[in-house]
């Protein structure tokens, strides 16, 4: 099948095909592998770059964490402030507003004494109240604390609402205030609101390009969600969060992700968050998709590009080929052309041409040998024939030599029978009469005695003329012997022969023979017999006829007897 198809594509169509196909395959695999060479450079790219981003929004949000911490400490350890704490609330207000004038993000800033009870804060809210339980009075009663992400409790209805109706979440920061004698007396809080990690978030963002399309989300130590869609949800496994590099394949769209968590910073412990940004994948590879399309049109460009010139070299490779075929098919066509010219192209082409070129002389050579072979055997042929020919005329003459009476030309007795039996035959078969006349030349001796011999083969010659003249073609006259003859006469009854011999009779006796100058006359007696049913042969009718001749010898010669009628009265001629 195979064999059948590659016979039906020209050479220089096949070297273009399997070029084309290894251009393609070489082209599709190294496509493929800087695809996806470009797809794994570029994810690991965009990981590192999506890795700085999350690291510098933990690390500004350590850095503010660890700012507040020491700023609130700073606050708490102030000198100038130490006869305010407990003494004159209403300065304290003061200078506490006054903070929360240079920070906004601070959302409340009070001060509780050592019983829970706060004796001053911003804006006068919570004085009076008791914070003892909260969180952030019992740790920064100790020392300075930091606390985690949560809802405001005792805040809630005081503050006023946030403008799109958004719960209003702390981190609260405290610090021991302690008197002179270094006698902790209270303690200095404050309720950082989370918005202020949103902010980070945003500036963080807003100094990366908008079409990279970077999110940034902050988990709690737990991996909850703390700021970013879905509070409270815990979106990545552990084993995800702690790889550091993952896929997020949420609803809308894969996502590369990477998280960093924050380590606090100095005495800042840090709260364990965990900072996550994330990236589109189209978005991210979108650099390497460019790429891989810009290689797939490069690669099929040389591939073209190489299989239009792979096809002009094929071409230029196989005209040799092709130019050597016409020659030899030439050759095959044309009766006259004997030889192809040298076609040079390549070594190779040129040792097939020589080939072909000797070949070609050797099938010259026998056809030659072959052409003077058929020649020789024409010839031969010819003169074999000639040969057969000559002979055939030399049998024929000698047949003729053979079946002829030397003196008179007429048949002699030995080819007279066999056509006398075929007549005898034909008439035993089809009862068609035939007759046998026995001719004798009446006192030939004396003919002899008075002419002489010669005179008497004259005499023979011309009564063998007479008989001859007389019959018809199909009827046959044979010299017997001597001066004797013998008819055989067909399709005829004793009537017709005995009037056939009757005249010849008469010719006879009326003709003037002058043989050598010398003038006589003969007659001649005739005996008939027609062929009958009883005659075994024709030899028996002869037999018949010569008893016949006898009787007419008897009868006085010149005269015709017939074998039935020998008794029946002299029909000689008076002449
Ligand atoms: P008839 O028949 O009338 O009884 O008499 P005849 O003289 O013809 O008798 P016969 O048959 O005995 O003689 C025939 C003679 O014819 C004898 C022979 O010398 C002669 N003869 C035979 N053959 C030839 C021949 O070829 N040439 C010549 N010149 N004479 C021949
Ligand atoms: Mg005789
Ligand atoms: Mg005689």
């Amino acid at each position: 099948m195979l064999k059948r198809l590659a016979d039906r594509i020209s050479l220089r169509r096949q070297i273009s095909l399997l070029a084309g196909a290894i251009g393609l395959a070489v082209v599709g695999g190294t496509t493929a592998g800087s695809a996806l060479l470009a797809r794994v450079q570029a994810t690991d790219m965009a990981q590192d770059a999506l890795l700085q981003v999350a690291r510098s929004v933990a690390d500004r949000l350590d850095q503010d964490l660890a700012e507040r911490q020491r700023e609130i400490r700073n606050v708490a350890a102030l000198e100038a402030l130490q006869p305010h704490w407990l003494e004159n609330t209403g300065s304290l207000r003061k200078v506490l507003d006054t903070m929360q004038s240079t920070l906004p993000d601070y959302a409340w800033i009070g001060f509780a004494d050592q019983d829970g009870r706060v004796r001053a804060a911003t804006g006068g809210i919570l004085e009076g109240a008791s914070v003892a339980q909260r969180p952030w009075f019992s740790n920064g009663i100790k020392q300075a604390a930091v606390e985690d992400v949560h809802p405001a409790s005792l805040l809630q209805s005081l503050l006023k609402p946030h403008a799109d109706g958004t719960p209003f979440r702390f981190v609260d920061v405290a610090a021991p205030v302690s008197d002179g004698s270094g006698r902790i007396i209270g303690v200095l809080g404050t309720h950082l609101s989370w918005r202020w990690a949103d902010v980070v978030r945003r500036e963080v963002l807003s100094s990366r390009r908008p079409e990279l399309k970077e999110d940034i989300i902050v988990l709690d130590r737990s991996g909850r969600v703390l700021l970013g869609p879905d509070l409270g949800a815990a979106p990545y496994t552990a084993a995800e969060l702690a790889a550091g590099r993952f896929i997020d394949r949420r609803a809308g769209g894969d996502r590369l992700a990477t998280a960093a968590a924050t380590h606090g910073r100095g005495d800042y412990a840090g709260l364990g968050w965990i900072v996550v940004a994330l990236q589109p994948v189209d978005t991210a590879l979108a650099g390497a998709n460019r790429l891989t399309g810009l290689i797939l049109l490069v690669g099929l460009i040389a591939a073209v590009l190489g299989m239009v010139g792979i096809g002009l070299i094929a071409g230029r490779l196989s005209r040799p080929l092709t130019r050597l075929t016409e020659a030899v098919d030439r050759i095959g066509r044309q009766p006259n052309a004997r030889m192809t010219d040298r076609v040079h192209g390549s070594p190779e082409v040129l040792r097939l041409s020589t080939a072909i070129r000797s070949l070609l002389r050797r099938i010259g050579t026998a056809e030659e040998d072959a052409r003077l072979s058929r020649v020789e055997a024409t010839d031969a042929v010819h003169a074999a024939e000639d040969r057969v020919r000559r002979l055939g005329a030399d049998l024929r003459a000698m047949q003729v030599l053979a079946d002829t009476d030397g003196l008179t030309g007429l048949l002699n007795r030995r080819a007279f029978l066999p056509l006398a039996n075929d007549a005898m035959s034909y008439f035993k078969r089809y009862r068609r009469g035939i007759c046998v006349l026995m001719i004798d030349i009446d006192h030939f001796k004396r003919v002899n005695d008075l002419y002489g011999h010669a005179a008497g083969d004259e005499v023979i010659r011309q009564v063998g003329r007479i008989i001859r003249d007389a019959i018809r073609t199909t009827d046959k006259v044979a010299r017997f012997g001597g001066e004797e003859f013998v008819v055989l006469l067909r399709e005829t009854d004793l009537q017709g022969a005995t009037l056939f011999a009757e005249r010849i009779r008469q010719t006879v006796a009326g003709t003037v023979f002058e043989p050598e100058g010398q003038c006589l006359r003969a007659t001649i007696s005739v005996g008939m017999a027609g062929a009958d049913v009883a005659d075994d042969d024709i030899d028996h009718t002869i037999e018949r006829a010569d008893r016949a001749l006898y009787a007419a010898k008897s009868g006085g010669r010149n005269c015709v007897r017939s074998a039935e009628t020998a008794a029946a009265p002299d029909l000689r001629s008076a002449a």
